[in-house]
């Protein structure tokens, strides 16, 4: 059982409807036709069937919503179906008055619906098939690390991996079915697979670009020997992209950077910009590190993917990779930039370039998780 959390709510007097085909649901120990509305007021859950008695739960427990007995196995929440059941909880890292609501459901039911959102629906089979091993050794790193911590495992969206909830796209049900049980192993635990869209050739280590766990800096995640992405994912429409920010956007953008753990220098009061030049370059030849030069001289530096979120919601921004060179003139900066996404683990296009060709999910999970081992951990 894995536990997703799909939506996070920052005010209390939100209304969060629910629905189920069959006309009802089963909210703690009780029985509620369907639709209904739930909001959360002075610690109790109120719940507002259409056209029936307002009824009210403690708030202080989390309310468990699920299919009545022998009812499909999903809850529809704003007009989504969800596969398993749904706890809405009172608590939430987004703020004092936030709720979370959370699907809780069997590893093999939510995974279909990640692979159909995370890959286009044209790719093969076997690029298919390397994803969904790809996510399930990703989902059950998650859900060891957070069980005892807090109240869900992963979220539905970038932050972890996307999630449409239930679905019945054939080819992903099918690499589910197919590789059922499935994880990357590497020495004695489940390798955290990270993946992303487009490395342009040049993969990252996930140490550097992902994950600050030390016990992440592991061969599977390591960018390893250029040679063996040589052409990787060449023909993808991302594998070479340009974006151009206005100089003054970047310094401003540079000047709010809050953690100063971040960076080695000063950004507060940069007089312009000078250059933006590659300090440090990975083994692939991926951009690491930036050093930033003002018009004065004053030069700061800090990590790709920093300099990426801290470009993210800048006009023109954000940027498809921490991967790029940059141009200053006339006051504005071109970013050349390479692929899409952190670039570590596995390269989603380059898969499906494999698969193209033939490759097994065997083979391209060999190649962009080096020394990994597969197991099958449950029939
Ligand atoms: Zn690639």
């Amino acid at each position: 059982m894995v536990r997703v959390r799909i939506d996070s709510l920052r005010s209390a007097a939100s209304r969060l409807s629910f629905d189920h085909p069959s006309g009802s649901l089963q909210v703690g120990s009780a029985k509620i036709s369907t639709p209904f509305s739930l909001r959360l007021e002075e610690g109790s859950w109120i719940i507002n069937p259409s056209g029936g008695k307002e009824l009210e739960f403690p708030a202080l427990q989390p309310l468990l919503i699920e299919p009545a007995r022998a009812a499909s196995g999903i809850v529809q929440y704003q007009g989504v179906d969800w596969p398993g059941r749904v706890e809405v909880v009172a608590v939430s890292d987004e703020g004092a008055h936030a709720m979370d609501v959370v699907v809780q459901v069997l590893m093999e039911t939510y995974l279909p619906g990640v692979i159909a959102k995370e890959m286009y629906h044209s790719w093969d089979d076997d690029a298919f098939e390397a994803q969904a091993i790809a996510a399930r050794s990703y989902a059950v790193v998650e859900h060891e690390r957070w069980r005892d911590r807090r109240h869900y495992d992963l979220v539905a969206g970038q932050a972890s991996q996307a999630w449409v909830g239930a679905t019945t796209h054939p080819r992903s049900v099918k690499a589910v079915a197919a590789t059922r049980g499935q994880l990357l192993m590497f020495e004695d635990r489940v390798v955290p697979a990270y993946y992303s869209s487009c490395c342009g050739g040049h993969p990252a280590n996930a140490a550097e670009c992902v994950t600050e766990n030390p016990n992440h800096n592991i061969a599977p995640l390591r960018a390893g020997d250029a040679a063996v992405r040589h052409n990787c994912c060449g023909s993808a429409k991302v594998a070479r992209w340009t974006a151009t920010i206005t100089s003054a956007e970047v310094v401003r953008a540079l000047s709010q950077i809050t953690s100063p753990s971040m960076v080695s220098g000063d950004f507060r009061g940069l007089s312009g910009l000078s250059s933006i030049e590659v300090q440090r370059r990975n083994q692939s030849g991926r951009a690491t590190e930036f050093r930033i030069r003002d018009n004065k001289g004053k030069i700061a530096s800090l990590g790709a993917e920093d300099l990426r979120r801290a470009l993210a919601s800048v006009k023109g921004g954000p940027l498809k990779s921490g991967d790029f060179t940059v141009h200053i003139s006339s006051g504005k900066c071109r970013f050349d930039g390479r692929g899409f996404g952190h670039g570590s683990g596995m390269c989603q296009h380059g898969a499906q370039a494999m698969a193209l060709t033939g490759s097994s999910e065997v083979a391209i999970l060999q190649r962009y998780y080096p020394h990994a081992r597969l197991v099958t951990a449950w029939h």
